[in-house]
């Protein structure tokens, strides 16, 4: 008898291909097993196994493959099916889900490039020939392609040699180079708490009169801590005081000095400081929990929705404990890899070591540790906390899943594919376990609450603050009347400055709101009106006076800023619009003293940029933090008195049917930011029109009243949750080809979805990286079957690739677009 073997591989095609096995390998092989099998005229790929079976296939020869690649399975089948699921509901292949879901070095292929491990010690006897071989050829030459070493060894088929020596740790995958986190230590010291006695106090002065070295160093301390309201750093205190560190320590072993850090630094964690913290939940909080555990006995998801600072992680903590005792994993996903540092520390202070990290910004090694350690239920990753991929690991049996910031709109991928939408996938995933869902968020988006109205989900929330801190004072600024009588700095209003000056004496900090990075977004010839276009994109380029260079936000392209028109020659260029670069440098102006730093999509590339920030800021080395939504997302800072919103605007009139829900969610997230310690915290709005009903929802903290108007016009004008969207985008070079192309598409979709379909229309921007875009939107009523829809669009997009003229032309779909 034959066997055969149907196996995916990582590429974007439907099908499935058959391979021809041994009955050895028929015997072994399990569904979620890695195969190396041979493609095409000599490309080696990793494929998965998926079903073992004898039926030849009828169009072509099946090849042998070349190898089983593992023991044991690496993907389980519950996640084969959850990735099917992924890949028919978001309309792309299983192919592309498994090439974006596994970390890439379970898919090594002919064309990985391979280099030595500089990091470790190899001892050269404990190879084997070919690894030994592999080894030396890493010496005299830094990369390698697997197709390469391949010839070096004699041997066709090497993946498994690869996968050996990439465990040995000789050899690493091209892009596993990344940067260790190494945490910045500052220590701070403070007066003993004994010294606080005034008559102790009295006593110590009196007795360093034989010490007049150490008396500076405490006379400073009251200095420093006077004028700025401060923690104190040891090395300011030496500057200050003029003495040494060796005086310092003296006093801090004497206990007149206390030495110590502000919230220990992320990512170390050491193990003896594990305290296992337990908690005491408030009324409120205990009133959602209970309601949650009703929930969870019917088998429904249910919505947290807290305000801001309400407590809400604790809740999800004590969720946690419970999945635990039964014996279960628990995942917990966060919009914002940001996020997952502080988050970390949180979680740690109550299941040690049991909580994995899972995200894209950790090196491929980090990721198999986790991947493996998931799979094999191993203790230190009960619990895994992680942005949008965390939902792709192997869990055998998953008890609770925690959505937190449920609104957020990262959690559904834009490129590539698939464009999945990581809380509606989280449900399906945890519905295949049997699991729990909570999803939590103080402003919960219109379909979640729509959800939640409409008994699909339970519903519990949390009106207060924790610890009777109040909801922040918010106070929206007309700069409109400001401008007009000439009362602003800059973008400044005197408001906003007397704000923060004040809270600047009271040693509070800042965070200022941005919408956009950059310095100026277009630099505009006051002669011609000429304005720097991006070649490849039709959008204008961007002024960063930090590089002094115009920048493409969209491909990346840049130029230096020129010193004339392009266009006119003339030399009068005016900078218009602001960034938070812009803002940063007009706090420098405005504020000299005050130490200001940023954070946006431009300061935060680098693997720790976030983590360096984050804990920068929550050390209070800085006074001001400007940033983009970054900043708005469920950070916890404990000193922070204001926030500033630069301009509500532009977020406001956004071009898109969601732009008035996001703003309410953006502007009362990072209002959220302020006050959350025991001081009422303050939020100052700067905008051109106080009378908007979203900025007046949001001073008046009225979800309700947003949610009712939102929910009526979306039901007006057709949008989500009222209808599914699929949004098709056609790509092309060929501006003339990409208009007939679409055309021709619209109309045949208006054939059979007739009133249902918009468009084709250009998007906003019309051309990214040198290709044409034009979209059509696809409207489809919540009563009309989803999968009958798709199928249609599916045998629409078979003719079309049937017209030999639009072969050039790319067709993405994004399914629930947002
Ligand atoms: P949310 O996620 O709803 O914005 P958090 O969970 O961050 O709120 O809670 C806000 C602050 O209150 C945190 O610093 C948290 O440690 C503290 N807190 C919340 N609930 C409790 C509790 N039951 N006991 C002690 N501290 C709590
Ligand atoms: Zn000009
Ligand atoms: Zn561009």
């Amino acid at each position: 008898m034959e066997y055969f073997l149907d196996v995916v591989l990582p590429i974007p095609l439907e099908r499935l291909f058959t391979y021809k096995i041994s009955q050895e390998e028929a015997a072994i092989l399990q569904p979620g097993m890695r195969v190396a099998v041979p493609f095409g005229k000599s490309k080696i790929y990793t494929a998965l196994a998926y079903h073992v079976h004898s039926n030849p296939p009828i169009a072509y020869e099946a090849k042998e493959i070349y190898q089983v690649l593992d023991e044991r399975e690496v993907v389980t089948q519950n996640q084969i099916k959850h990735w099917e699921w992924i890949a028919q509901y978001y309309m792309c292949t299983l192919g592309e889900v498994v090439r974006s879901v596994l970390p890439s070095a379970f898919l090594l292929e002919s064309e990985t490039l391979i280099l030595s491990n500089k990091e470790t010690e190899i001892n050269e006897m404990e190879l084997r020939d070919d690894e030994f071989l592999v080894y030396e050829a890493l010496q005299h030459q830094t990369v390698l392609r697997i197709a390469e070493i391949s010839d070096i060894v004699d041997k066709k088929n090497v993946l498994s040699l690869i996968n050996a020596l990439v465990a040995k740790g000789v050899v690493l995958q091209k892009e596993t180079l990344y940067e260790k986190y190494k945490p910045k230590l500052i220590r701070y010291v403070k007066l003993a708490a004994e010294f606080e006695d005034e008559t102790k106090l009295e006593s110590l002065l009196n007795n360093f009169t034989r010490a007049p070295k150490q008396s500076q160093v405490v006379l400073s301390l009251f200095q420093l801590q006077a004028r700025t309201k401060k923690p104190v750093p040891i090395a300011d205190l030496e500057k200050e005081s003029k003495t040494s560190r060796a005086i310092i320590k003296a006093l801090v072993d004497k206990g007149v000095l206390e030495e110590y850090r502000i919230r220990t630094d992320r990512i170390q964690y050491a193990e003896d400081s594990i305290t296992f913290k337990n908690i005491q939940l408030n009324e409120y909080q205990e009133k959602a929990l209970s309601k949650v555990q009703q929930s969870f006995d019917q088998k429904k998801p249910i919505l947290l929705h807290g305000v801001t600072s309400s407590g809400k992680t604790e809740v999800y903590v004590k969720l946690i404990q419970e999945c635990l005792n039964e014996g279960k994993q628990a995942l917990y996903l966060l919009p914002e890899i940001a996020l997952t540092s502080q988050l970390i520390n949180r979680l740690r202070d109550y299941f040690g070591n049991k909580v994995a990290v899972y995200h894209s910004k950790y090196s491929i090694h980090e990721r198999v540790e986790v991947w493996n350690n998931v799979l094999s239920n191993a203790e230190k990753a009960q619990i895994v906390i992680g942005a949008r991929s965390a939902l792709f690991l192997p869990f055998s049996s998953l008890g609770l899943v925690v959505i937190d910031e449920e609104h957020e709109s990262s959690f559904k991928q834009f490129d590539p594919a698939p464009r999945y939408h990581a809380r509606d996938a989280a449900l399906v995933l945890a519905s295949s376990h049997g699991a729990h869902t909570i999803l939590g968020s103080a402003t919960p988006s219109i379909e979640s609450m729509e959800n939640a109205k409409k008994g699909k989900y339970g519903y519990a929330s949390i009106d207060y603050r924790y610890g009777d801190v109040l909801m922040p004072e918010i106070n929206l600024v007309d700069i409109k009347e400001a401008t007009r009588k000439k009362r602003m700095k800059g973008h400044f209003s005197e408001k906003l400055i007397d704000a923060i000056s004040e809270k600047l004496e009271d040693g509070e900090q800042i965070i200022l709101f941005q919408n956009r990075r950059g310095f100026a977004p277009v630099v505009e010839c006051t002669t011609c009106g000429h304005v720097a276009q991006c070649p490849n994109c039709d959008v204008s380029l961007t002024y960063h006076q930090h590089r002094n260079q115009l920048r493409c936000h969209y491909c990346g392209y840049h130029m230096a800023l020129q010193q004339a028109c392009l266009a006119c020659g003339s030399a009068t260029l005016d900078k218009k619009g602001f960034g938070t670069e812009q803002i940063q440098e007009e706090l420098g102006q405005l504020f000299p003293e005050a130490k200001v730093g940023r954070m946006d999509l431009d300061t935060t590339r680098g693997k720790f940029a976030y983590e360096k920030i984050i804990s920068a800021f929550e050390s209070q080395e800085m006074d001001i933090l400007v940033g983009t939504q970054m900043v708005t997302k469920g950070l916890d800072f404990r000193n922070v008195g204001l926030v500033g919103i630069m301009n509500a605007d532009s977020m406001l009139n956004f071009p898109d049917y969601r732009a008035h829900e996001k703003s309410f969610q953006m502007l009362t997230q990072v209002s959220g930011r302020a006050g959350r310690t025991q001081k009422r915290g303050k939020v100052l709005i700067q905008t051109y029109n106080p009378y908007h009903q979203i900025l007046q929802q949001v001073t008046t903290n009225n979800y309700d009243k947003m949610f009712e108007e939102q929910y009526y016009e979306r039901e007006q004008f057709k949008y989500p949750p009222i209808v599914r969207i699929i949004k098709l985008t056609l790509k092309d070079k060929d501006f003339n080809k990409l208009n007939e192309a679409a055309d021709w598409m619209a109309t045949s979709l208006r054939n059979i979805l007739n009133h249902q379909i918009l468009g084709p229309e250009y998007p906003p921007i019309a051309r990214i990286r040198r290709a044409y875009l034009k979209n059509i939107l696809i409207k489809i009523p919540r009563n009309q079957s989803l999968a009958k829809t798709k199928n249609s669009i599916k045998r629409i997009e078979k003719s079309f690739n049937a017209i030999s003229k639009y072969k050039s032309v790319r067709l993405v779909y994004n399914v629930d677009h947002i």
